[in-house]
């Protein structure tokens, strides 16, 4: 549930009909997750943190004191891609989550669910990956579960985790806080995770060398907030891709968001393998890149900060925040047109994080 859910617009409605049944579109990020997240738990949870609609909650429990909290579950197939595995994922996707908050990131807790027959050789691989991506975020991981189901009922292993992290006092970065004259910079090239795990299920068609993005992005965060008290939004297009991610903020807001094509980075096996298979790579998701909103005086002082670190350094302006049309994402195309960029609308890419 750490994905965005849009408090504000279109997705609120009737309670679940009993006869629908969960299908796969249900769990690929776009505006089917959406409706799920609001009809079935929002609705049942309702809480003003919940309600925020990012992708983790800003609590202050008491005077003084913000947190940053989320969590996430990871069922990507195969466990091992170019670039990654499943341990990494579960480490980054929730560490990147706590920190779009504008938070500092300290703990995590990782639940195990192992299938019967799963090698140990294959555990010990993905718990070494997550002690180093751990490492490099500098997070512990505190505390944790391990469950077993019988051989068939799970595919090798599952990983959810949870983190919590500290906001600094007068820090209010959030989807809801974008404003008309914002610039949007992207940190870096767009659709290589999703193509990796492809590449890595031999769906792909040829060899390729993609490898996933998946980082932590709390460092870069961190050297941004410290160029910046500017940012107004940071987030990290993952499932449904920057598309989906930037129709959330734009409803969140309530602001138009025009994006400009030619500046989209997006490295050319990518786009070779999107155009084979019928893909927009501003539909496929990332797993170590993040927007930031940022007022137009702090540009160049925020994207100086970015490209001083390592998964910042190809950052570029994409695109601006407008009035109107309000909860709307336009692209002005490399042709010189301008179309609406929509949301995820059904499934995409399976089970890729
Ligand atoms: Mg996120």
């Amino acid at each position: 549930m750490s994905e965005t859910v849009n408090i504000e617009g279109a997705y609120c409605a009737s309670p679940l009909p009993h006869s629908e049944q969960i299908v796969m579109g249900h769990g690929a990020g776009g505006r089917m997750s959406h409706q799920l997240i609001q009809k079935a738990f929002v609705s049942a949870f309702q809480n003003p943190a919940l309600q925020a609609g990012d992708d983790a909650a800003m609590l202050q429990p008491v005077p003084g004191i913000q947190l940053s909290i989320s969590t996430d579950a990871h069922v990507v197939t195969p466990l091992f891609f170019p670039g990654g595995d499943i341990g990494k994922l579960a480490v980054c996707g929730t560490v990147n989550d706590v920190a779009m908050l504008g938070a500092k990131p300290f703990y995590l807790t990782a639940g195990f669910i192992l299938e019967e027959g799963l090698s140990m050789s294959t555990l010990q691989q993905v718990i070494t990956s997550m002690q180093a991506a751990a490492q490099e975020a500098n997070v512990q991981i505190v505390a944790g579960d391990t469950k077993v189901v019988q051989k068939g009922k799970a595919d090798g292993l599952y990983i959810t985790t949870a983190g919590v992290g500290i906001i600094p006092i007068g820090t209010n970065i959030s989807g809801t806080q974008a404003k008309p004259g914002d610039v949007i910079i992207l940190s870096g090239s767009i659709g290589d995770h999703g193509i990796a795990v492809l590449g890595a299920r031999g769906e792909l068609g040829f060899e390729s060398t993609i490898q996933s993005d998946v980082a932590p992005l709390n460092h870069l965060i961190e050297a941004m907030i410290n160029a910046s008290h500017n940012i107004h939004v940071l987030r990290d297009p993952t499932r449904g891709g920057l598309a989906t991610t930037l129709n959330e903020i734009a409803t969140q807001s309530n602001v138009g968001i025009m994006l400009d094509e030619k500046t989209l980075p997006v490295h050319t096996e990518v786009a070779s393998a999107c155009e084979m298979l019928g893909f927009d790579p501003l539909y496929i998701a990332n797993e170590g890149k993040l927007v930031a909103f940022v007022s137009r005086e702090d540009v160049d002082a925020v994207l100086k900060a970015m490209k001083s670190t390592r998964y910042g350094e190809d950052a570029v302006i994409v695109g601006e925040v407008t009035a109107e049309p309000r909860g709307r994402v336009l692209l002005k195309t490399s042709l010189g047109s301008t179309r609406i960029v929509d949301m995820l609308a059904g499934e995409m890419l399976p089970r890729i994080c």
